[in-house]
């Protein structure tokens, strides 16, 4: 049992495994074949030619028919069965007078037969046939295996794009969801940047809800892709802009209560804008009715519930604040304290409920007279009403103390006990001042008080005036 190789030159143009129990017949073929240029090896029977089949493949084998130890038909279906050596085309040898069954022969897997004796351009020819076809196959082979390859690549490029397509599908259902259950306005903007200087001149709507689009009047469809300053909001009426920019440039939290006109209503909403990207998000929430609510809660902590008009308390508040701007300014601030004559007996006479009455009348008086939005009414205590008179100098704060004590006697409100009149009078006391760091908001009630204090002293029913420093 042996197998040679006939030759290991380069330039083989494909190997051939013989396979003959007739050493003659492998002379015979390996020579003519080596003068072709194949790579020959010879096996002189089955198991042999079976183990150099697997321990290096030819391209193709001659396989001798009849053979003593292993037919050629059981070795050519151990080689088919083998999946290391099924592929490799199997050309039957077979004498002119051997029985020989092609039919079988085909059937096991031969691709061919030649026989004996050989005629060398035949023998030739069928392998280079084979071979021919053997390469072709391998190349298909190789194209489909290729092919496979990219088809797969294919498919799982279109499964991750399906994937992805519906991650993406879910998310954006998921924040249409949020969007669109919100009961607040969402939003997301990006900044609309200048050419040259790259300075945010106005914002691009990128996302929106219809909560926020409400807002506009508009559908959701139209608001996407506009520029919201250029189309939609009035900056000179609003001046928000440079509240955005801010929050996209120092990446400031915006929260902020804005006043707008919707649907021809005063409405409040708070606003809240956090930088997103080159850009920012904001959430507005409609607080119209919380903030009305405050407002009357503020103006009713502010306003005397019996007279309406402002309190002590809104008093020293407004006068601080006056006394301050004026001080700026240097502008003269006059306030007049103002008491009803004989007061005391008109409650004992009248009584309580007349008394109160008769507060609410002189209030309403004096209301009518302070009209200025820059003055202020308050009830400083008792029958006595304070008036803040601000960039006012003496002597209009006369003018306006002598027409309230004129209107009052003009309302004729009846008042036996009166010792001056038979009709409710006032005592006013003037102080103007221009604020300055020698005096303070007290220095002027205290002086105001005692001008008050002079006016009753000097007979009711009067104005006195006091100027606490020269000017
Ligand atoms: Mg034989």
């Amino acid at each position: 049992m042996t197998f040679d190789e006939l030759s290991t030159e380069n330039d083989l143009i494909g190997s051939i495994l013989i396979v003959d129990d007739q050493p003659a017949n492998l002379r015979v073929l390996a020579s003519m074949l080596k003068g072709k240029k194949y790579k020959v090896k010879k096996a002189q029977d089955g198991e042999t030619a079976i183990m150099a089949a697997i321990s290096n493949p030819p391209d193709l084998i001659l396989l001798d028919i009849l053979m003593p130890t292993m037919h050629g038909y059981e070795v050519c279906q151990k080689l088919k069965s083998n999946p290391l050596t099924k592929n490799i085309p199997i050309i039957f040898i077979s004498a002119l007078n051997d029985v020989f069954d092609k039919i079988k022969a085909f059937e096991i897997g031969a691709v061919d037969y030649i026989t004996k004796p050989f005629q060398e351009e035949e023998v030739l020819a069928r392998i280079s046939s084979q071979l021919t076809i053997q390469t072709q196959k391998r190349l298909l082979e190789k194209d489909k295996r290729l092919l496979e390859i990219k088809q797969k690549k294919l498919e799982d490029e279109i499964k991750q794009r399906k994937e992805t397509e519906l991650i993406l599908s879910q998310s954006r259902a998921f924040i249409f969801s949020i969007l669109n259950s919100s009961l607040d306005g969402i939003a997301a903007l990006e900044a609309v940047r200048n050419d040259k200087t790259g300075e945010i001149k106005d914002f691009r709507c990128v996302l929106v809800n219809q909560i926020t689009a409400n807002l506009f009047n508009l559908k959701v469809d139209q608001l996407i892709d506009k520029l919201v300053f250029k189309d939609f909001i009035d900056d000179k009426k609003i001046g928000i802009l440079k509240y955005f920019i801010d929050v996209v440039e120092k990446n400031i939290i915006l929260k902020k209560d804005i006043r707008l006109v919707h649907n021809r209503k005063k409405s409040w909403f708070h606003i809240t804008a956090v930088k997103l990207g080159d850009g920012f998000s904001i959430t507005i929430r409609d607080i119209t009715e919380r903030k009305n609510l405050e407002l009357k809660l503020n103006r009713l902590a502010t306003i005397d519930s019996l007279t309406q008009v402002y309190n002590r308390q809104s008093f020293d508040f407004r006068l601080k604040n006056e006394w301050h701007r004026c001080d700026r300014t240097q502008k003269p601030l006059s306030l007049i304290l103002c008491d009803i004559d004989y007061f005391k007996p008109y409650n004992d006479y009248y009584g309580h409920q007349e008394g109160d009455k008769c507060l609410k009348k002189v209030a309403s008086i004096m209301d009518t007279i302070v009209k200025r939005s820059s003055d202020f009414l308050a009830r400083y205590g008792g029958e006595e009403f304070a008036i803040i008179l601000p960039n006012t100098p003496s002597q209009g704060a006369l003018v306006v103390a002598n027409t309230i004590k004129k209107e009052v006697e003009l309302a004729n409100l009846l008042h036996q006990k009166s010792e001056i009149s038979q009709s409710i009078t006032l005592s006013l006391g003037i102080s103007t001042v221009i604020p300055s760091s020698h005096y303070s908001p007290e220095d002027l009630v205290k002086n105001a008080d005692k001008a008050l204090y002079t006016a009753k002293q000097n007979g009711r029913n009067r104005v006195v005036a006091n100027i606490l420093n020269p000017f």
